[in-house]
C-alpha cells in the first residue's frame, strides 16, 4: 500500500515536445484513480514515469512520501498490467504467474512462492488452467494471468494500461466486475489508464482527465459523468 504523490511533473521526448507537461496529483493511500483523456494526451507516458519505465524530465515523484525519480523500477514495486499482457508463452500460467516472484533480487522461498500463485489462481478462478500455456487460453483468461502476476507480487500499487480494451464486450463486463471486486478485497492504491466510461464510473473513486499532456480537471466519476 502507498501514497503516490505527482509533482509538476513533465516529459519531454526527444524532439523537445512536452508530452506531459506539468502534471501534479496526490493519490492517496488505497484510492483507485481512473486516467482518461484523447489518443495521445500522455496517459501512457505519465503511466509508464510512475512505474520506472520511462525517465522524468522535471518534477517529483514520491512513493509513500519518499522521492523515487531516479530508482529503477524494480526498487518502487509497482505492479503494471498491460493491455498486451506481456505474458510468455513458453511458460505454464503458473510459472508466468510465479515468474515475478522468482525473478525478485529479494527471492521468496518456493513454498511462499506456491502459496501466492495459488491464492491468487483462486481468486482469479486461474485453479483449473495453472498448467496450460498463454496460447491455448481465452483472452479473457490471460487477462486474468496478467492480473495474477500484478497481484502475487504484493506491490505497493497497480498501474493498469487499457488492460481489457483487447477484450471482447462480455468478457470486458467480467473482467471488470473482478478487478472491482479485487480492489475491494485488496485496497491497493491503483492508476487505471481507461477509454471506458463505464470503466471510469465502476471502479473509480476519482478521474483524471488529460488533454495535451496537462491536466484539465480531477472529479468523481459522479461529477464528471452525470447530469446535474
Ligand atoms: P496516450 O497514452 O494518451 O495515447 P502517449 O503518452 O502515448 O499518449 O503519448 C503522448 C505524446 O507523446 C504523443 O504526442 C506521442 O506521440 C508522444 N510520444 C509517446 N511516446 C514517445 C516516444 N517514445 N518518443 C517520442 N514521442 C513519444
Ligand atoms: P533496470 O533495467 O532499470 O534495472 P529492472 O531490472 O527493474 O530495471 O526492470 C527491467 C525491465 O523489467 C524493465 O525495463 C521493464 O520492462 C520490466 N519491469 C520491471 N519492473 C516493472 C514493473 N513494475 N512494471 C512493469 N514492467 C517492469
Amino acid at each position: 500500500m502507498a501514497t503516490i504523490e505527482i509533482q509538476n511533473l513533465v516529459k519531454r521526448y526527444d524532439d523537445g515536445f512536452p508530452a506531459v507537461n506539468d502534471v501534479s496529483l496526490d493519490i492517496a493511500d488505497g484510492e483507485f484513480v481512473i486516467l482518461v483523456g484523447p489518443s495521445g494526451c500522455g496517459k501512457s507516458t505519465l503511466l509508464r514515469m510512475i512505474v520506472g519505465l520511462e525517465d522524468i524530465t522535471e518534477g517529483e515523484l514520491r512513493i509513500d512520501g519518499k522521492r523515487v525519480n531516479e530508482s529503477a523500477p524494480r526498487d518502487r514495486d509497482l505492479a503494471m498490467v498491460f493491455q498486451n499482457y506481456a505474458l510468455y508463452p513458453h511458460l505454464s500460467v503458473y510459472d508466468n504467474i510465479a515468474f515475478p516472484m522468482r525473478l525478485s533480487k529479494n527471492k521468496l522461498p518456493e513454498d511462499e512462492i506456491d502459496r501466492r500463485v495459488r491464492r491468487a489462481s483462486s481468486m482469479l478462478g486461474l485453479d483449473e488452467h495453472l498448467e496450460r500455456k498463454p496460447g491455448n487460453l481465452s483472452g479473457g483468461q490471460r487477462q486474468r494471468v496478467a492480473m495474477g502476476r500484478a497481484i502475487v507480487r504484493e506491490a505497493d500499487a497497480f498501474l493498469f494500461d487499457e488492460p481489457l480494451s483487447n477484450l471482447d464486450a462480455k468478457l470486458r463486463g467480467q473482467m471488470r466486475t473482478q478487478i472491482a471486486q479485487l480492489q475491494r478485497r485488496l485496497g491497493i492504491t491503483s492508476v487505471y489508464v481507461t477509454h471506458d466510461q463505464t470503466e471510469a464510473m465502476t471502479l473509480g473513486d476519482r478521474v483524471a482527465v488529460l488533454k495535451k499532456g496537462r491536466l484539465q480537471q480531477v472529479a468523481s466519476p459522479r461529477e464528471l459523468y452525470e447530469q446535474p
